[in-house]
């Protein structure tokens, strides 16, 4: 599959469930594919990237960057505290914060450097034991406690488990966001990306659709 055949599914899903045209955003998903595959995208004049490890994303993003204007990079992975400030520098949207260590680093770094990145906080909807992310039950006091520290909380992101139907996970993600006032929902991956749409995702997070499978040599 190409960009350009993910950018029409993409229009056509939001069409489908009666939303404006362009108000899903395409993150490319580029984590480990080679460098060629990536610019390859770029020169088709796509500027919006998700990484989901800091040192991989610090080890190429900035060398685009200087080539190509306008990039917008997303972090979808896991974030340690030590690494939250190169992830601040290097990420203008940040879809995993989930615990309160990493919200109050975050803060403190913000006051620090005197900008934050937009913030997705990560719900692990399926309560699965090994993935990231605040459970259901613990949303809506995550998420004013994060306010409380005054940060750009922007929206809710979720990954479902690989085995169950991922709509009634959208459809949850959906639900906290809504009651808590939140417009963002990242949902969607290559799979299931028109079903988190009809659902109301915001921002789908798409790779192998777009770059081919991932080598993981
Ligand atoms: C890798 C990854 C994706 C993209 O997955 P594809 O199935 O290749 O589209 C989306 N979200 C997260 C958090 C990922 O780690």
């Amino acid at each position: 599959m190409s960009l350009e055949e993910i950018k029409t599914r993409i229009t056509k899903a939001e069409q489908a469930a009666g939303r404006a045209p362009g108000s899903v955003q395409l993150i490319a998903v580029s984590k480990v594919q080679p460098n060629e595959r990536v610019e390859a995208v770029l020169e088709q004049g796509h500027r919006c990237f998700g990484e989901n490890r800091v040192q991989e994303a610090a080890g190429k993003w900035p060398d685009f960057a200087s080539r190509f204007d306008g990039i917008d990079l997303h972090l979808i992975g896991p974030l340690q505290t030590n690494k939250a400030r190169q992830a601040m520098e290097l990420f203008d949207s940040i879809h995993s914060v989930d615990r309160p260590k990493l919200a109050s680093t975050l803060a403190r770094l913000a006051q620090e450097i005197g900008h934050c990145p937009d913030l997705f906080i990560q719900v692990n909807t399926g309560e699965e034991e090994q993935k990231a992310g605040v459970l259901p039950a613990d949303a809506d006091a995550f998420i004013a406690e994060c306010r409380g520290l005054d940060l750009p909380i922007k929206g809710l992101m979720c990954i479902p488990p690989v085995d169950e139907e991922p709509a009634l996970h959208f459809a949850l993600l959906a639900k906290i966001a809504a009651r808590n006032g939140l417009d963002g929902l990242s949902m969607g991956m290559s799979s299931d990306f028109e079903t988190a749409i009809a659902l109301g995702a915001t921002h789908v997070r798409v790779g192998s659709a777009i770059f081919g499978e991932r080598g993981y040599a």
